[in-house]
């Protein structure tokens, strides 16, 4: 069921470490408030984004706005555009979605128009010149000043709720903002910050908030997993943090994305085969393997440490599902490099494989090198790439052909109920297709799945028993 040509199975559209680069969500959060005006909230960019804006609706709400998300009608009279900024198609998104309602305001169709958001953190100089017609542009952290403008007061007791723009059963949880690590490549420390984390406690609150809204699958992100804690408990506490939110009632999966692989923690490993709701799943973006590569990316990892810790953690839990992230057309990566990459991924055979292309970003350290790849040759290996994890991941997907699993059904898409397994994230994994025509399967329940057939996309399944 994934759009041809473009497979989040194998590529995840655009995504460094920690970024989804996902298509818009739709949700409708309906108010119970008095105040006149309405508020729409269009997010793009990462789950780490769709976070923030839950939480912006949540306090505007709070303070009596009517808020939709996405909404579609462009009724609102006033609108605010979360954008993203990390690398050239994400900002082209962001200010074409600008424009567009500039467009709009121009033609009367909104009152009031603010930016906020990654592209807006970056590059707000240069937009309040050249897009004069936003009322006011706003930084990541500056929700305060943005709902101040709105006249509407930041709720502290509202810290740890959200409403959510997921379906109601899965919701991200940002255990931490900003990244204290210098990969050359990466624009995300000058738009996030430094590494903050957030204290234990208020994740376990959060949580639980979400559980009691009906979430059964945690989603953990973060720029960095692995340095959680270090800031503020002076340690790694990511497997603490596994132990506490395992055992809030309710949550029936919890899934890690985004580990950096220097220095990673094994401690984490063990703690996801401690606790049976910790997905066996781990997402460990690698970026490369060349160690010219590696070296000029300031990955601060060699190839042969990539390859005895990908050993290492197969060995300690076999059964771990790896999804990793891959670079290509980094500056000076030669065809030599390449083929490293691709006998890599051959000789590897990662469960879930995303591959990104190198974007020149200013302000970055990579961006005194020469961008010499060209855009052909990016495409070209980006495509290799993916034809490769391709037939590695039918090969896989054959495998479980037989075999039960435990799949959460995310929702009803023409013929189907489409569900994931454990071993799939939303937006970005494979997932297991059921007749709607021969069974019937409750959005957001676990059913018990057996597969039937399977390709290099999907798995296709029927349902042996409900787990209400
Ligand atoms: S600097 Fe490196 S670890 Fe940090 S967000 Fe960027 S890619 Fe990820």
């Amino acid at each position: 069921m994934k759009p041809s040509g473009e497979s989040p199975g194998y590529n995840v559209r655009l995504q460094p470490e920690c970024c989804k680069f996902d298509s818009k969500i739709q949700a409708y959060v309906k108010t119970k408030g008095t105040r006149s005006q309405s508020i729409n909230v269009i997010t793009l960019g990462c789950s780490k984004n769709w976070v923030d804006s839950e939480n912006m609706i949540t306090q505007l709400q709070a303070n009596a706005y009517e808020v939709s998300h996405e909404r579609e009608d462009s009724s609102s009279e006033i609108v605010i555009i979360n954008t993203c900024g990390f690398i050239d198609r994400a900002k082209e998104e962001s200010i074409q979605t600008i424009l567009e309602y500039a467009q709009m305001k121009q033609q009367g169709a909104l009152d009031k128009l603010y930016v906020t958001g990654c592209l807006s953190q970056r590059y707000k100089d240069q937009l309040e010149q050249e897009i004069p017609e936003v009322d006011a542009y706003f930084g990541t952290m500056e929700l305060p000043a943005l709902l101040t403008h709105l006249k509407a007061d930041y709720r502290h007791d509202l810290i740890g709720e959200r409403i959510l723009t997921t379906p109601a059963h899965y919701a991200y949880l940002k255990i931490s903002e900003g990244c204290n690590r210098t990969c050359s490549f990466c624009a995300i420390p000058l738009m996030r910050g430094k590494h903050i984390s957030q204290p234990i406690e208020r994740l376990v609150k959060e949580a639980r908030h979400l559980a009691a809204q009906g979430v059964k699958e945690l989603i953990l992100i973060a720029q960095e997993l692995t340095y959680y804690g270090l800031d503020i408990y002076k340690e790694r506490a990511l497997p603490r943090l596994l132990d506490a939110l395992a055992e809030v009632p309710g949550i029936e999966w919890i899934r890690l994305h985004y580990a950096y692989p220097n220095k990673f923690p094994l401690e984490i490993i063990d703690a996801i085969k401690r606790h049976p709701n910790v997905c066996n799943y781990l997402d460990m973006p690698l970026q490369h393997i060349s160690d010219p590569v590696l070296l000029n990316m300031h990955r601060q990892i060699t190839r042969q440490e990539t390859i005895d810790l990908v050993n290492r953690i197969r060995d300690i839990h076999p059964e771990l599902h790896l999804r990793t992230t891959m670079l290509v057309g980094f500056p000076g990566e030669s065809d030599s490099d390449f083929e490293a990459l691709c006998d890599f991924i051959e000789v590897t055979r990662f469960d879930r494989l995303g591959v990104f292309q190198y974007s020149h970003e200013e302000g970055t350290t990579a961006y005194q090198m020469e961008d010499d790849v060209s855009a052909e040759t990016k495409e070209q290996r980006m495509s290799q790439l993916m034809q490769i994890q391709q037939q590695i991941s039918a090969e896989l997907n054959e495998q479980k052909i037989g075999q039960n699993f435990k799949v959460l059904i995310d929702r009803k898409e023409g013929d189907y109920f489409i569900g994931r397994t454990e071993a799939d994230s939303p937006e970005v994994d494979n997932e297991v297709l059921i007749h709607a025509a021969e069974q019937y399967a409750r959005i957001g329940d676990f059913a018990q799945v057996t597969i039937d057939d399977a390709n290099e996309y999907d798995l296709f399944g029927s349902i042996v028993k409900d787990r209400k």
